[in-house]
C-alpha cells in the first residue's frame, strides 16, 4: 500500500496470484517458446520484468481514469488492484453522461496507447533485427496491453465499456436509472456467455487453467453486474422519500467534555453508533466519530476529552428534514460517514443513518413497493 498524487494504492493479496502467472507463463511458456537461446533463470528475470511493467501498466490505466474524475471535480479516494485488474473508488458519480464518458474512456485509450507504444518498440528491433529479450518483453506488453483495452470496451457493466454506453444511452434519454439497467442487463448477459465457453473449455477443450479463469472472471462480473442494478434499484426507492421521514429523533449526544475511555465505554459500545453529536451544555458544538478515537493510542483515552477530537460543528456536513433520501445516501457515501445529522433553523432534530436508508429500502422492497 503507498500513495500516489494523493491517492491511496491499494494492492490486493489477490493481486499476488497474478502476479505469480504472469512471471511463471512467461518464464515457463512464453519466452521459451518465442526465445531458444537463453538459460532458464534468465527467462524467470524476464517473466518477473515483464509482470513489473504489466501492473504498472493496469496502474497506468487505473490513474488515467482517476485523473480525468479528479479533472471533473470527483474526489478519487483509492485505486485497488486486486485479482481481476484494478478498480478506482471514487467518492462520488459523475454528474452527467459527458463527464463519465470522457472518465471511462481513459482508461482503455491509455492501455491501447499503451500497447500500441510498446508494439512500435517490438515492430523497430523486429525490423532492425535485434530480436532479443527486450523485444520479447515488449511484444508481450504490446498483446496484453491491448487485450486489456479491447477486453475493458465491451459494452457491458461493470466494464470500462459499459459506462461508456451507459453515458451515451444517460446522454440521450436523460434518465440514469434507465441506461444502467440496461448496461447492467449487457453485462449480466456477458458475463453468462464467459460462464458458458469458460466451462466448454474445461470439459470439450480440456483447457482447465484458461477455461476456469474465465469462469471466474464471469462468475466476478456477475456479482458486479447485480450490485451496480441494486444501487440503481436502491436510488429509485429512495427518491421522493424525505429525511423527515426516516430519521430519528431520540438523539444520543455526548458532553464535550467526556474522556475518551468513557465515551469508548458509555457510549460507543452501548449504541453501536459510528458517530455521536457534541454538546457544550445545550449548544451543539461538534461531531466526534469512531475513527477520531482510533486515532489515538488507547493509552491516552482517560486523559484525552471529546473536545480534543471533534471536528468542529462549522466543518460537519449535515441534512435539513426536506431532504432527498437518495441525496442523503449519496452525501454519506461521498463523506464516508454512518450518520449524519438532520439540523432545522440551526437546531438539531434528528439523525439519519446509513442503516436506516437500508431498512427503509428492504421494508419497501418486502412491501412490494419500490
Ligand atoms: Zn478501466
Amino acid at each position: 500500500m503507498f500513495r500516489l498524487a494523493g491517492i491511496q494504492i491499494i494492492i490486493d493479496y489477490s493481486w499476488f496470484i497474478i502476479f505469480f502467472l504472469v512471471i511463471y507463463s512467461m518464464a515457463e511458456n512464453y519466452f521459451p517458446a518465442t526465445q531458444g537461446s537463453f538459460s532458464t533463470s534468465q527467462y524467470w528475470i524476464m517473466g518477473v520484468i515483464a509482470a513489473v511493467l504489466f501492473f504498472l501498466s493496469v496502474l497506468l490505466h487505473e490513474m488515467a481514469h482517476s485523473f480525468l474524475a479528479i479533472m471533473h471535480g470527483i474526489k478519487v479516494t483509492s485505486i485497488r488492484l486486486f485479482i481481476f485488474g484494478g478498480l478506482a473508488q471514487v467518492a462520488s458519480e459523475p454528474e452527467s453522461g459527458r463527464h463519465e464518458f470522457l472518465i471511462a474512456l481513459a482508461g482503455p485509450a491509455t492501455s491501447l496507447l499503451l500497447g500500441f507504444g510498446f508494439g512500435l518498440l517490438y515492430l523497430v528491433m523486429f525490423l532492425s533485427g535485434h530480436l532479443g529479450p527486450v523485444a520479447s518483453v515488449a511484444g508481450y506488453l504490446a498483446t496484453a496491453n491491448i487485450l486489456l483495452g479491447l477486453f475493458n470496451l465491451i459494452p457491458g457493466f461493470p466494464l470500462d465499456g459499459g459506462r461508456i454506453l451507459r453515458a451515451i444511452l444517460w446522454d440521450r434519454w436523460g434518465d440514469v436509472t434507465r441506461a444502467t439497467r440496461v448496461v447492467s442487463g449487457i453485462g449480466n448477459a456477458f458475463a453468462l456467455f464467459l460462464i458458458i465457453f469458460g466451462i466448454l473449455l474445461m470439459v470439450a477443450a480440456r483447457s482447465l487453467i484458461s477455461g476456469l479463469w474465465l469462469v471466474l472472471i464471469g462468475l466476478f462480473m456477475k456479482q458486479s453486474a447485480l450490485g451496480s442494478y441494486q444501487a440503481v434499484v436502491l436510488r429509485e426507492s429512495l427518491a421522493g422519500v424525505q429525511i423527515r421521514q426516516v430519521m430519528k429523533e431520540n438523539i444520543v449526544s455526548v458532553d464535550w467534555l467526556l474522556p475518551l475511555d468513557e465515551l469508548v465505554r458509555e457510549y460507543f459500545y452501548k449504541y453501536q453508533y459510528t458517530n455521536f453529536p457534541v454538546l457544550n451544555r445545550a449548544e451543539l458544538i461538534g461531531m466526534v466519530s469512531l475513527d477520531q478515537v482510533k486515532e489515538i493510542s488507547k493509552e491516552l483515552w482517560m486523559f484525552k476529552q471529546v473536545r480534543d477530537i471533534m471536528t468542529p460543528i462549522e466543518q460537519v456536513p449535515f441534512l435539513k428534514p426536506t431532504d432527498d433520501a437518495t441525496e442523503a445516501f449519496r452525501l454519506m457515501v461521498s463523506h464516508d460517514m454512518g450518520r449524519m445529522m438532520v439540523i432545522e433553523g440551526g437546531r438539531l432534530v434528528g439523525m439519519v443513518s446509513r442503516r436506516d436508508l437500508l431498512d427503509l429500502f428492504k421494508i419497501k422492497s418486502d412491501l412490494g413497493i419500490s
